[in-house]
């Protein structure tokens, strides 16, 4: 029997590719998508097709309204900064989002007996979100330890020290598919991305830095 994973999977460029990590290395794979308030409600269709084309086990659509709580440009009345940021941890920061995901895939990877979870936190080229951070996924991989029967699961995060250029390339040696993925913090209703926000800058710039020179398909979409 194949060993199982569950796969944070949001429908961006990271966990895209960290997807495809996954089944690289052989497991079964189970991908779980928050559907949160979230501004950007095209992100987990690109989650659907992306798991679809990686022919996921399962993939279960999970929901928790983060609205309620609040707190961030990505659920609430701020705006999307659409200019670098100063110092400090930006707006789009969502508060405890990985704490509350990283729970909810430790409940599901319980019930399946997956003793892997996957997660795209990047600690490179992100602007200092504390739940991306190397120490914060070894103290959780601590607590799921000491929170499940079984004692024993790994939080994955292969990305956390990669460039985006490097995210994209490890990807597309794995022959992922990023026409399909959005990044946008803010896209239009008609699901086009801004081409200005944090998320949409780093995009571009990691498909250029990749050599990437197909900006319809692979810069913004
Ligand atoms: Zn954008």
């Amino acid at each position: 029997m194949r060993k199982k994973a569950v796969v944070l999977l949001s429908g961006g460029v990271d966990s895209s590719t960290v997807l495809a990590i996954a089944g690289s290395e052989g497991f079964e794979v189970y991908a779980l998508t928050f559907d949160y308030g979230q501004r950007n409600k095209i992100e987990i269709g690109s989650a659907q097709e992306v798991a679809k084309a990686n022919r996921v086990k399962e993939h279960r659509i999970f929901n928790i309204d983060l609205r309620s709580i609040g707190g961030s440009a990505l659920t609430g009345d701020i705006e999307v900064p659409k200019q670098k940021e100063g110092q400090g941890v930006p707006v789009t920061y969502v508060p405890a989002r990985n704490t509350i995901f990283l729970a909810i895939a430790l409940a599901w990877a319980e019930v399946l007996g997956a003793k892997d979870i996957f997660i795209g936190a990047n600690a490179m080229d992100y602007s200092g979100y504390p739940d991306c951070r190397p120490e914060y996924i070894d103290a959780f991989e601590k607590l799921a330890g000491l929170g499940t029967v079984s004692g024993k699961v790994r939080i994955r995060a292969p990305l956390m020290h990669m460039t985006k250029a490097e995210i994209v390339a490890r990807g597309m040696s794995l022959g992922v598919d990023y026409s399909m993925t959005q990044s946008c913090y803010d896209p239009a209703s008609d699901g086009s991305a801004c081409g200005e926000c944090e998320s949409c800058r780093l995009r571009i710039r990691g498909f250029e830095e990749a050599g990437v020179t197909d900006p319809v398909r692979y810069s913004i979409n």
